[in-house]
């Protein structure tokens, strides 16, 4: 294909304010501009943008559409470097391969590349690959910077409702530690404070969006229902930047809105589970509903309330109606004269020590990694001081490097305060002595658990016997024993 040199389009980009303001588009056009009259390009046109080296970008995609239009006729595309035509690797020399085809050819200006000939086209891949790297230290160097941010205690993003940017975002304190970016916004923290406070008053987000909004807000209830799942608000910060290195969060030095502890109330009483849980009262009173049989006709007993008062009754023909609160009785007594079968505790301990390794192991594996960087923090404090002594550091240096290392160690504190990990030895007594005891663990359990544990105790159900007001032929889990 004979090469022509006839029309070229001309391309500059900027990224970012400074660069506009440095005048840095005219310097890419004057540049680019000089090249192509060296090279004897008669037309020159020119686009410009001012947006990031993206594939997806707008101004971008504007000028490859115009660039490849047939009926334009350009025969080259001028950039000054390849940083200005991509950042990405991938895409910037599949685009090199489709113009060439098309005998549109690409030229730096810096180093004077041109994709006209072999040689050509390997340097531009050369310099697309040097963008793409650098545009990945770029990034690094914002992981970087967000990262030391969050681990003295400062949150990284945009403020959310209720807190605008401090005045003091990016100032050192006098320890030379940031101070926090954030801070409480006069006009709309009081409000989400408001709203924190009344769904902790078992009020429904519907309820809650309508009343804040009547105070000047206007957002609407999904919304409203993402912020109070926020946990910057009760001080934690989460950040994906943290979460990449294992860290669900930091605890922020910014002012709190709400505690901690009330804040994971609002978390239960968002999800709606606590919400329906609250409805089924019945059952609460009733526990026995299910598991009860009439000894007469073999068939369940219904458990229901009069006045609020429960009763078991047959509805099978027997007319069998009795108080729950004596059938209750026999269950208590049932349960407090079972002996657990000692030769089964073996049998406990390795089950509890399984379900144990199931819930903590990951606890005690961050643990063990928290505690050994807190060591070596330890020491490093401790050669610091050497250091110091010894003349190798000023004192100046000496303070700053103290300071931060005692930060990050009260933060590396507080996070290995947060894995709570309990004694294996003492869960074992615990349960051991709860499975002792069926009665207290029976009283204990939730009403949902109650029903499967008496399932688990009493295989076949409980079949009563109102003449001697007790359970008939009761099947006990090989586990215990009744008392003599
Ligand atoms: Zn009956």
């Amino acid at each position: 294909m004979k090469i022509v040199r006839n029309k070229c389009l001309i391309w500059t980009r900027v990224s970012s304010q400074e660069q506009l303001e440095n005048g840095s588009l005219n310097t890419q056009l004057t540049l680019c501009t000089e090249y192509a009259r060296s090279l004897g390009f008669c037309v020159i046109e020119h686009e410009s943008a001012y947006e990031s080296a993206k594939a997806e970008n707008k101004k971008f995609k504007q000028m490859m559409k115009k660039l490849t239009d047939r009926k334009n006729k350009f025969d080259a595309l001028i950039v000054l470097s390849a940083s200005r035509f991509s950042r990405y690797l991938p895409l910037a020399s599949n685009t090199l391969m489709e113009l060439k085809k098309v005998g549109i050819y690409i030229h730096i200006v810096r180093g004077r590349m041109t994709s006209e000939n072999d040689k050509g086209v390997m340097d531009i891949f050369q310099e697309f690959l040097r963008a793409n790297q650098e545009n990945h230290e770029r990034k690094e160097i914002t992981i970087t910077s967000r990262m030391a941010k969050l681990k003295q205690g400062v949150s990284a993003s945009k403020p959310p409702l209720g807190y605008i940017t401090s005045n003091n975002r990016g100032k050192l304190d006098d320890n030379n530690i940031l101070l926090p970016s954030i801070q409480l916004c006069p006009k709309n923290a009081p409000l989400i404070k408001k709203a924190f406070k009344l769904i902790l008053q078992k009020r429904t987000l519907t309820e809650v969006t309508a009343e804040i909004n009547s105070f000047g807000l206007n957002i609407n209830r999904k919304y409203l229902g993402e912020l109070l799942r926020k946990p910057i608000y009760c001080g934690k910060l989460v950040d994906k930047t943290l979460m990449d290195k294992g860290i669900p969060f930091v605890m922020g030095r910014h002012e709190k809105l709400i505690s901690i502890s009330e804040f994971d109330k609002v978390q239960k009483l968002l999800s709606k589970k606590a919400l329906k849980r609250k409805k089924k009262t019945n059952e609460e009173e009733i526990p026995l509903n299910g598991l009860l049989r009439c000894d007469t006709c073999q068939k369940n007993l219904t458990g229901y309330l009069t006045k609020g008062i429960p009763y078991y009754k047959c509805n099978h023909g027997c007319k069998l109606n009795i108080p729950g609160k004596k059938v209750h009785r026999v269950n208590d007594n049932l349960l407090s004269s079972l002996q657990l079968d000692t030769t089964f505790i073996k049998d406990i301990i390795n089950l509890i020590e399984i379900k144990y390794k199931e819930k903590y192991s990951e606890a005690i594996q961050k643990q063990k990694i928290k505690r050994k960087e807190l060591d070596k923090l330890d020491s490093r404090l401790e050669n610091l001081l050497l250091s110091k002594l010894d003349g190798e550091i000023d004192n100046s240096t000496y303070k700053k490097i103290k300071n931060d290392t005692e930060s990050n160690i009260i933060i590396l504190q507080d996070e290995l305060n947060d894995i709570k990990v309990p004694e294996a030895q003492l869960i074992h007594q615990k349960i051991i002595n709860l499975i002792k005891n069926p009665n207290t663990l029976y009283n204990r359990l939730s009403v949902y658990d109650k029903k499967p544990f008496l399932k688990t105790i009493a295989i076949d159900g409980l079949t009563y016997n109102k003449k001697d007001n007790k359970f008939n032929n009761i099947k006990i889990n090989r586990m215990y024993k009744l008392h003599p």
